[in-house]
């Protein structure tokens, strides 16, 4: 396995901003849902929208 195929499984521990409104998401995270207890992730304190543990913003899905 190579360098960077382990780096994609590693947890994220850098700081994550928002990608809508660069507010910085607190390091110690609640998760307000399953997903985000499952898979990581914030919710914006200040704008509201919702991102994975990369600071990637999640689009909601209606399929579940
Ligand atoms: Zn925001």
């Amino acid at each position: 396995m190579s360098n960077t195929e382990r780096s994609k499984m590693a947890v994220n521990l850098d700081k994550v901003f928002c990608s809508n409104c660069d507010e910085k998401m607190p390091a110690l995270r609640i998760p307000e849902n399953i997903q985000q207890l499952m898979w990581g992730g914030w919710t914006c304190p200040k704008c509201d929208c919702k991102m994975d543990k990369f600071g990637k913003e999640i689009v909601e899905q209606i399929n579940i």
